[in-house]
């Protein structure tokens, strides 16, 4: 040890005079190569915004290559000195530059090396780690060493001295909390986990990776938005729903006022936010009210905004929606919820076009587009003296039927895959699709609560499915649903369970109810008859009493609507997942 300090010392003033000051010229030189006088608090905010914009593993590795960098070169000044030095002397230079250079005061435990065999074990203590000091500041305690930079230095000297590659690694970091850190190196072949942290020497290109994920998200956007600016999830190709569609694109040319009918959950704000998209006021704002979720005392305040001091409470002026829908669209939903007195003075705005804020005696011009929604009969509540009659003629101007999800069955599958996408990006799931048995339940569920009930039920199978499988039955549907299927005789699995619901009587129940459509019950009739043929087209078309070429097509038919339903190919690729914030 006394001799390794004594080589130390004797290294450092030669050193030292090999540092050029050249202010005529503006260069610093050590040897051969030009320094850089910096700021260490400079040099630090860099590297915190490094660590900030990239991430700590990715700056990690940027750091240690750029410290692998500064070894190489300091390497070549220590065996030029080899030349006329002993090797453990040569060897030296390295730990009195760093010090030299203000990174790291370096004092060697233990060195033991032969550069002929390759032979090397390397143990130092490092004090007033700048690197360690300024993380801990920055960051506090780290849970692992973080003097990447120093490291990466410690590295490539002397796997550059030495001729192989050698790693080093702190046991001990003030990063962590000790009081200086400890840095021990080996040859890569002496450490059992060298994979793990050789990692961090190979340089990725993060240009490419961002531009491979601006693709797959320009790729996405143009899956989800298709050709019109349209709110993403509206999506549907049958018949009702381009009848419903079609009507919508009508009535956005005017500014008719829209009554939106249909299920909770079919998706009507979508529509009116569609209507809104397609129509001239597309540049203004959008304003949703759900009038089933406000209490009776505040949704005047709500609509019409208030005054300050015109009840307990009211300790600021503020507008209300109509206000702040100026120009644009306001969207009322569940509009048959409204009480009596409110409805009144909506009648007189639409009317009018002027609102007075509560406790305000002053009027003001609004320019609103009305977009009603309603989920029961109005023309009941009208009926029943619930709600005005001619608040009800005045919105019923121009009426959108929305068909509830089990008449558009076609539309199950392009949603499905749409909402897959979205909640793998969302939750940074890989998922490769839905399983056939899975993909047969969502067909032949009878969604009592529409899209909204098919949204929510992918997005629980997003999150129970392990990343890279597809989403199961059981992932998709809870007990308490797979229970209400079987009061209805269907199993979920794609069959029907005719012990359960009496046989002929539950497969019409479950027709009749909306539980399962003809088609399925006939896709369950030709799967059972391939299956007791065992495969054979021509016994099964018998058993049907339909003719071979017959069976064939409808087997077709059946492949391509579940062929639909495989999401494989449209999926993000590899990598993504780390994009989604
Ligand atoms: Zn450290």
């Amino acid at each position: 040890m006394t001799k390794l300090h004594s080589i130390a010392h004797a290294a450092s003033d030669d050193l030292r005079a090999r540092v050029h000051f050249c202010p005529e010229t503006g260069q610093i030189w050590l040897h051969e190569h030009r320094m850089l006088l910096v700021h260490a608090e400079a040099q630090a905010l860099l590297r915190k915004e490094l660590i900030d914009s990239l991430g700590m593993d990715r700056a990690r590795g940027l750091l240690t290559r750029m410290g692998y960098a500064s070894g190489l070169r300091d390497a070549e000044l220590a065996r030029t000195r080899a030349e006329n030095v002993g090797d453990l002397e040569a060897f030296m230079t390295g730990p009195k530059l760093h010090t030299l250079e203000g990174i790291v005061h370096v004092t060697p435990v233990k060195l033991d090396l032969d550069r002929a065999s390759g032979k090397f074990y390397g143990e130092f203590l490092w004090e007033n780690s700048w690197e360690g000091q300024w993380h801990r500041h920055h960051y506090g305690i780290h849970s692992e060493p973080v003097c990447w930079t120093q490291i990466g230095y410690a590295c490539g000297y002397t796997s550059a001295f030495m001729g192989r590659p050698v790693l080093y690694k702190e046991v001990e970091c003030v990063g962590m909390g000790h009081d200086n850190c400890r840095i021990v190196g080996k040859p890569v072949q002496e450490w059992p986990d060298a994979a793990e942290h050789m990692r961090f020497f190979t340089p990725e290109s993060i240009v490419d990776q961002l531009i491979e994920l601006q693709t797959q998200v320009v790729q996405l956007r143009g899956a989800i938005a298709g050709k019109e600016k349209l709110p993403a999830d509206l999506i549907g190709r049958s018949p009702g729903f381009a009848a419903a569609y079609d009507l919508l694109k009508h009535a956005a040319a005017s500014q008719i006022t829209v009554l939106l009918l249909g299920e909770t959950g079919v998706g009507k704000e979508l529509f009116a936010r569609a209507l809104h998209e397609l129509g001239s006021r597309r540049e203004r704002a959008f304003v949703a009210l759900n009038c089933a979720a406000i209490p009776n005392e505040l949704v005047e305040s709500e609509l019409f905004g208030v005054e300050k001091g015109a009840y307990t409470g009211a300790l600021v002026s503020r507008p209300g929606r109509f206000e702040r829908a100026d120009g644009g669209s306001l969207f009322l939903d569940e509009i048959g919820e409204l009480p009596l007195p409110t409805q009144s003075k909506l009648l007189r705005v639409l009317q009018e076009g002027e609102i007075e804020r509560v406790g305000d005696q002053k009027t003001r011009k609004v320019n609103v587009r009305i977009i009603a929604a309603t989920n029961d009969e109005l023309r009941q509540r009208v009926k029943e003296g619930r709600f005005r009659s001619d608040l009800y003629y005045r919105l019923n101007a121009f009426q959108v039927n929305i068909p509830p999800l089990r008449e558009r069955k076609e539309d199950i599958s392009p949603l499905a895959k749409r909402f897959l996408e979205k909640y793998s990006a969302l939750h940074g799931k890989k998922l490769r699709g839905f399983t056939d048995k899975a993909k047969r339940a969502l067909l032949s569920y009878a969604w009592p609560g529409n899209i909204r009930e098919l949204q929510n039920m992918i997005e629980r199978g997003v999150i129970l499915a392990p990343s890279g499988t597809r989403i199961e039955v059981n992932h998709l549907f809870s007990s308490l649903v797979e229970e209400q299927a079987h009061e209805f005789g269907v199993d979920l699995n794609g069959g029907l369970d005719l012990q359960q619901g009496g046989s002929a009587a539950a497969l019409c129940d479950a027709v009749l109810n909306g539980v399962m459509t003809l088609e399925q019950i006939e896709v369950m009739l030709i799967e059972s008859a391939v299956d007791k043929a065992r495969g054979n087209l021509s016994a099964a078309a018998r058993m049907l009493g339909l003719t071979r070429p017959q069976l064939a097509y409808r087997l077709k038919r059946l492949h391509e609507a579940d062929a639909n339903l495989s999401m494989a190919q449209g999926a993000p690729g590899p990598g993504t997942s780390h994009a989604v914030p």
